[in-house]
């Protein structure tokens, strides 16, 4: 289903948050995306009409909670070309990134010290890592940014990442800048070099087609939160070959096929990574969500944002005294700026009185900030329920608010 102007207005109906905020003009959506009625729904029905613990119970509930965990579960996977026995739920991108620095050591050649990052990483893939470093006394190291087009520097790469090299874990999307890294090439080296690789898909695999195996990458995460799912719910992608040596990361009811005092059998994969009781609701809405992105077509919703990005650009650039954050050649629907002399708080608390949500701050983006040189930005984020009119609103807004401070 190709999206335009109207059929953006047409899929907007599908959520019930814009009918009880009439005016809401929502463009946070790397923050979190807002839910269809059809996601609300299903969840709703499996509380009231279908609730049961999965993978225990032989009764008929129980075993119909337990298909619908799973067929989510392959949702997910053939959504983004992995394997359902590849996919193990989490609570957010977070948990599976932090899984990640956890598992991993176990399996890491002693003579490879180094983590290699980037200079754009989200928190949530800095912090795993820098304390991973610090528990095991490793390096972290970090690929440039050009500061002349908020991209990332590929001869750099070349330089940081190297046969000391034991991971490589990168942001796919900036959460802050919108650009889009190159991480087919980027992981492509890091393999050459003999480095394990993970991919912070939190801001890509909502937004475009993601495959892990086209990209190559080890492992992946994302959250359900931010592709119209629920909270609470997260993916992690691994390899089967590389989850095949992890050790769980939590211990616990489901993760072990046997045990007794001092022994235990592990579960299948993906199972033993997921013990005790999983988001069951959550992940039965994710799939819904994934369903629902389906529908519309990933690669639709691509090109729609890629419209929206253009015409958002163009139309921001006509505001006096406004400095734009954005790699003009491959950003996604994310795009930072500030406006001289006004606090992006101020812009946002403004927006906001104008019907027009934005997010302000660090963006969890503190070591990207500091490289630029600012202390926060504005940042407007599109989703394909997102039309033209706005994104002029949000103009309009903004052109009120430079008057104000004239
Ligand atoms: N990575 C990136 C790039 C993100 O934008 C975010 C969310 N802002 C995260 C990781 C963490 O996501 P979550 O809070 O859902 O775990």
């Amino acid at each position: 289903m190709e999206i335009n102007n109207k059929t953006a207005k047409l899929l907007r109906k599908d959520f019930p948050i814009f009918k009880h905020n009439s005016n809401l003009i929502y463009l946070d959506n790397a923050a979190t995306s807002q839910k269809p009625q059809q996601v609300i729904d299903i969840i709703k029905d499996f509380y009231e009409k279908g609730y049961a613990n999965i993978q225990r119970g032989v009764y008929k509930l129980g075993e119909k909670a337990t298909e619908l965990y799973l067929n989510s579960k392959e949702s997910v996977a053939k959504f983004i070309g992995a394997d359902a026995k590849e996919i193990i739920f989490t609570k957010n991108a977070t948990e599976s990134l932090n899984f990640l620095s956890y598992t991993l050591p176990s399996i890491l050649k002693k003579n490879r010290k180094e983590i290699v990052l980037t200079e754009m990483e989200h928190l949530s893939n800095l912090i795993p890592w820098q304390q991973l470093a610090k528990r095991n006394k490793m390096k972290l190291k970090f690929i440039k940014l050009k500061k002349d087009s908020y991209e990332l520097d590929l001869e750099d790469m070349k330089k940081k990442i190297t046969k000391n090299t034991a991971i490589v874990s990168l942001i796919h999307v900036s959460n802050s800048l919108g650009t889009i890294n190159p991480v087919k090439e980027i992981i492509k080296y890091a393999k050459l070099k003999g480095a394990i690789t993970v991919l912070d898909a939190a801001q890509s695999v909502p937004h475009m087609k993601v495959n892990v195996k086209d990209l190559g990458c080890d492992f992946l995460a994302f959250s359900g939160h931010k592709i119209i799912g629920p909270t609470g719910i997260g993916v992690l992608y691994g390899r089967m070959a590389l989850l095949e040596k992890l050790s769980p990361f939590m211990f616990g009811g489901g993760a072990a096929k046997s045990a007794n005092f001092n022994q235990i059998c592990w579960a299948d994969i993906p199972a033993r990574f997921e013990a005790g009781t999983q988001n069951i609701a959550g992940a039965i809405g994710l799939g819904k969500a994934i369903k629902y992105i389906q529908k519309i077509g990933i690669e639709n919703i691509e090109k729609w944002e890629k419209k929206l990005t253009a015409y958002a650009l163009s139309k921001l650039k006509e505001i006096p005294k406004i400095k734009i954050y954005n790699s003009t050649k491959n950003s996604s629907g994310i795009i930072s700026f500030n406006l001289e002399k006004i606090h992006p708080h101020d812009v946002a608390s403004l927006l906001d009185s104008e019907g027009v949500v934005i997010r302000t701050g660090r963006h969890c983006n503190m070591l990207l900030m500091k490289q630029i040189g600012i202390g926060g930005t504005c940042r407007m984020s599109l989703y394909f329920y997102n039309t033209f009119e706005d994104i002029d609103a949000l103009i309009l807004a903004l052109k009120k608010i430079v008057k104000k401070f004239e």
